[in-house]
């Protein structure tokens, strides 16, 4: 058994992270891999005001950091790879074979899916060619680029109004180009953008299209009530309508909802026995890092339970 694992958690964001923090402290043999720096998608948010204990809000990177360095202080192993397939069980008392990008293979007991979601793209004419070119899905990574510069945000969810808000630092002025005439975000969020004055809205609105030769000049939008269309003059186009999760290597084994997010119990048991899921590939009603945290110390404890129970050796 010496080169099996009894736990392997795939993805090393918030619920990744404290997956491992638990698995640790449990002295299990866990191993964490994560194909890019740990963190997940609080690498690029530039404040979070939501997660308890921070009475100001927290740096997304700094908090990720923290979380890092705490799952490691306590004994959580990180790899940077991707994990490319997962092949199951032949027998109950077997393991899942991880099959690595550079081909090698991972034996365990158990795992945790905690690979987040990935953004959405538009699918717009100009939206591919001019990604890079004033075209972003990252407004903590290039929204200093746009300093007095025009830009506009599609999108009314959560993200869409923090990184409006954010982009305003910078730029001279920001757009919303949201298709309903009511926005989805979080209230407070609303209101900020409401009272900033660098901020205009533009509702009941679809993007067609983005245009510029060699970088983003600007972006066709139409009225969904009025039928009418525009160009709207801008430098930058961000683009925040939702994610989708990244669940591709377990939809063989698991099963998901019609969008492809993991179906798991409040033990984060999934459809396959010694699968566990938390965090943003889950299906569930809210997706924050409060409630990735919540699932990734649940899915350690049910991974750590059942490797105990297979190795006959739980605490009853
Ligand atoms: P989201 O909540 O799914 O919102 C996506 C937005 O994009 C919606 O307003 C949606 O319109 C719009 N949209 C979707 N597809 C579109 C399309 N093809 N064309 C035009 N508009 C489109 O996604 P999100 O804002 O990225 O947030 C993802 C998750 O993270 C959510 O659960 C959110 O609450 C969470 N989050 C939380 C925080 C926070 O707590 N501070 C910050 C960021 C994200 P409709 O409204 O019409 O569907």
């Amino acid at each position: 058994m010496a080169d099996i694992h009894e736990i392997v958690i795939l993805g090393g964001g918030p619920a990744g992270l404290t997956a491992g923090l638990y698995a640790a402290r449990a002295r299990m043999d866990v191993i964490l891999f994560e194909k890019a720096m740990p963190g997940g998608q609080i690498l690029v948010t530039d404040r979070i005001e939501n997660f308890p204990g921070f009475p100001e809000g927290v740096s997304g990177p700094d908090l990720a950091e923290w979380m890092t360095k705490q799952a490691a202080h306590f004994g959580l192993k990180t790899v940077m790879a991707e994990a490319k397939s997962i092949e199951p069980k032949k027998k109950q008392s077997g393991y899942f074979l991880v099959k690595l990008e550079d081909g090698s293979q991972i034996k365990t007991l158990s795992l945790i899916a905690a690979t987040g979601a990935g953004w959405n793209r538009l699918g717009i004419p100009g939206e591919v060619e001019l990604i890079g070119r004033g075209v972003s899905y990252c407004a903590t990574c290039d929204g200093p680029l746009f300093r007095s510069k025009e830009v506009v945000v599609v999108g009314g969810g959560d993200t869409a109004l923090e990184d409006g808000l954010f982009l305003a630092k910078f730029a001279s002025k920001v757009t919303i180009v949201h298709r309903r005439d009511r926005l989805r975000a979080t209230k407070i969020l609303q209101e900020r953008a409401e009272a900033n004055p660098k901020i205009e809205m533009c509702l009941d609105s679809v993007a067609t299209g983005i245009a510029g030769n060699s970088r983003v000049e600007a972006i066709k939008v139409k009225n969904l009530k009025t039928g009418v269309a525009k160009d709207i003059r801008c430098d930058g186009v961000f683009i925040f309508i939702g994610i989708t999760p990244s669940s591709d290597i377990f939809k063989p084994i698991v099963k998901t909802d019609d969008k492809g997010y993991i179906i798991a119990d409040d033990d984060m048991k999934t459809s396959c026995e010694g699968i566990f899921v938390c965090g943003d590939v889950r299906k569930k009603a809210l997706r924050q890092v409060v409630t990735a945290t919540g699932d990734g110390a649940t899915a350690a404890v049910s991974a750590q339970n059942y490797v105990e129970r297979l190795k006959g050796i739980e605490y009853k």
